[in-house]
C-alpha cells in the first residue's frame, strides 16, 4: 500500500472570554483562541498535515485570512475541505496524531471529544485518531500562558 505522512503546526494567541474552540469542540472556561476563523489550532494543524502529504498546498492558500468570507469559519469545514482536495487526488486519510502544548486547558477530559468531532470531519474511524495534551513545563510564550501550539501528523493512503 502507498502511504504518505504529512506534518502540520500552528498557534494561536489566548483572548478573554470563552468557550475555547479545540479539536472541534467547545470547551467552556474563560478564554478563547483569536483567529479569522474559529481559531481551533488543533484543525488548522490537521489541515496543513492533510494538504501537506497530498502535496496539495496550504490552509493559507485555501483560506486566505484576507478574505470576510473565512471570517468566524469552522475550521472543522476547512478540515473537510482538506480531506477533499485530498480525495480528488486519489488520497485517503488513515490516521492522524496531534499534540497540543499549552499550560491550560488540560486536555486529558477532553481527548474523546475531540477524537469523536475530530473523526467525523476527516472521514474516519475514532479509533484512527489520536490526541494528546502536554504542557511547555512553563517556559516561554506558551508557559506563560499567551497562547498554545498543535503539531499534527497525518497519514494518507492510496484510495
Ligand atoms: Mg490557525
Amino acid at each position: 500500500m502507498t502511504t504518505r505522512a504529512g506534518i502540520g503546526y500552528d498557534s494561536h494567541r489566548f483572548a478573554p472570554g470563552g468557550p475555547l474552540r479545540l479539536g472541534g469542540v467547545d470547551i467552556p472556561g474563560d478564554v478563547h483562541l483569536v483567529g479569522h476563523s474559529d481559531g481551533d489550532a488543533v484543525a488548522h494543524a490537521l489541515t496543513d498535515a492533510i494538504l501537506g502529504a497530498a502535496v496539495a498546498g496550504d490552509i493559507g492558500e485555501m483560506f486566505s485570512d484576507r478574505d470576510p468570507a473565512n471570517r468566524g469559519r469552522d475550521s472543522l469545514e476547512m478540515l473537510r475541505a482538506a480531506v477533499a482536495r485530498a480525495h480528488a487526488l486519489g488520497w485517503e486519510v488513515a490516521h492522524a496524531d496531534v499534540s497540543i502544548v499549552t499550560e491550560r486547558p488540560r486536555i486529558a477530559s477532553h481527548r474523546d471529544g475531540m477524537r469523536g468531532a475530530l473523526a467525523g470531519a476527516l472521514g474516519i474511524d475514532a479509533a484512527a485518531v489520536s490526541v494528546k495534551g502536554k504542557t511547555n513545563e512553563g517556559m516561554g510564550w506558551i508557559g506563560s500562558g499567551e497562547g498554545l501550539a498543535c503539531i499534527a501528523v497525518v497519514t494518507l493512503a492510496r484510495r
